[in-house]
């Protein structure tokens, strides 16, 4: 085997590796989008339980209009046992009677208002639902995402550890030269197909043949600077 090609089987495991730590690199990323799915449904929820807190305060303030009502016919009755005539008693028969009408108007008021809120408290609680199966299928994928993380942690592992065997083979000075191609290039090797660079896909000298067949040094190519060899 040509020196070149001792790098063909560290190129196939670097090239590997490098995909599998971009994927890793792009877990967390993923993961937070999956969180970022329950930012809606959140907010729907939040917005729900804040309408029916809205029409829960509501029935509030009329209770305590009522109840202030009530307070005001006992102010009348006990001014009432106190008044002297017979017209000044009866204008103030009117006064609560007056009152009482109003006390009725809140309550019928009351009564629509608790079927709001009864509709209020339903859609809460579809929220509520929606929410939880959103957690749960972004749980579930979260978890899946975990495992190809620890599956991939533990690829990688095992390949360095391949790619330590490999290495020991490869002549150092040509593993500088492999390794500096490779930073900036999806292959640091090609092979040369019909005369032409696979790396670049452009027309080689013939001599480039020659010289990679003569196997004295290794021989790049002049438009990508990619290393080359026959297959
Ligand atoms: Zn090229």
């Amino acid at each position: 085997m040509s020196e070149i090609k001792k790098l063909l089987p560290l190129q196939d495991l670097d090239c590997q590796l490098r995909d599998m730590k971009r994927e890793l690199e792009d877990i967390p990323a993923r993961k937070e989008e999956e969180q970022s799915r329950l930012q809606e449904h959140k907010a729907n929820l939040a917005a729900a339980e804040e309408a029916m807190k809205g029409e829960q305060a509501k029935i509030k303030e009329l209770e305590l209009e009522v109840q202030s009502c009530k307070e005001q016919i006992d102010k009348y009755r006990q001014q009432q046992m106190v008044l002297k005539s017979n017209k000044e008693f009866r204008a103030m028969e009117i006064e609560i009677a007056n009152v009482l009408s109003k006390i009725r108007e809140h309550e019928d008021q009351e009564l629509v208002l608790m079927e709001d809120v009864e509709k209020a408290r339903v859609n809460v609680d579809e929220r509520r639902k929606e929410l939880a199966a959103e957690e749960e299928a972004v749980n579930l994928d979260v978890a899946d995402l975990d495992e190809r993380m620890a599956g991939i942690e533990a690829e990688v592992s095992a390949m360095d550890t391949r790619r330590g065997e490999v290495l020991a083979d490869v002549p150092e000075e040509m593993l500088a030269r492999y390794e500096r191609i490779l930073a900036r290039r999806d292959r640091a090797l090609v092979p040369v197909e019909g005369g032409i660079c696979s790396g670049c896909h452009m027309k080689l000298p013939p001599s480039v043949a020659q010289n990679i067949l003569k196997q004295e040094d290794l021989v790049s190519c002049d438009h990508c600077g990619r290393l080359l060899y026959i297959p």
